[in-house]
């Protein structure tokens, strides 16, 4: 698969080339199609390796091909995909690249994390949000205060899973996915990455993916 082939509307396409994008990286070219084909995905990625525009890039091309409403001002959005990622360094990394190649589209990406008063990241929230980025204690904090809703849930992605297993995240993550509202592994698209696939990841690989999930390493 080359950039032209992988279904990339024109506002995509051009960021692409816009951000010195040429050739797809390894995870992008074999992970694009897959995720496009709305399958669910376990994916070996480290840092470094495109992992983040492999799973941005078809989740972006979805919405906007579906129109997502421009959201408007409300105390409760339904974002259409959740990313979680386990530190604010690298959600904000995700953050900051959804938001370059959702510019000028209907799509709003918006990022919450620890360590921070709530109220900016709320305020953000209620502006529009399609896309919520965000580390695990921080999410279940915006959840829980019921200013975000999950039933619309379409896309749910785990970045650096080893790392948040590694940092004592895996009952956050556990609290999240069970959180009221969100939609069960068969009626979502689940994408994890992760450097490493020791047991207790692939444990929970099983645990939220769908069981017929592709592997790539
Ligand atoms: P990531 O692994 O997602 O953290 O990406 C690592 C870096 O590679 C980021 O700075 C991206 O902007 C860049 N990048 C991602 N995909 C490509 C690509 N196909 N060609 C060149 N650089 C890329």
């Amino acid at each position: 698969m080359t950039f032209d082939e992988a279904g990339l509307c024109e506002s995509l396409r051009k960021t692409v080339s816009k951000s010195g994008y040429v050739k797809p990286t390894p995870v992008q070219k074999h992970g694009i199609p897959i995720i496009s084909a709305g399958r669910d995905l376990m994916a070996c990625a480290q840092t470094g390796s495109g992992k983040t525009a492999a799973f941005l890039l078809p989740i972006l091309q979805q919405l906007m091909a579906d129109g997502v409403a421009a959201s408007s001002f409300s105390e409760l959005q339904e974002p259409e995909a959740v990313i979680v990622a386990p530190t604010r360094e690298l959600i904000n990394q995700i953050y900051l690249e959804a938001r370059k190649f959702a510019f000028g589209t209907c799509v709003r990406p918006v990022v919450v994390y620890g360590g921070v008063s709530t109220g900016h990241q709320i305020r953000e929230i209620s502006r529009g949000c399609n896309v919520l980025c965000g580390t695990p204690g921080r999410l279940l904090d915006v959840i829980g205060r019921g200013k975000v809703g999950l039933s619309k849930v379409r896309y749910f992605v785990l970045d650096e899973a080893d790392r948040m297993l590694d940092m004592g995240f895996e009952p956050d993550m556990r609290r999240l996915v069970g959180s009221p509202g969100m939609p069960s592994k068969e009626n979502r698209q689940t994408l994890m990455f992760s450097a490493t696939y020791p047991e207790d990841i692939q444990r929970m690989a099983a645990d939220f993916l769908k069981t017929d999930y592709l592997f790539l390493a």
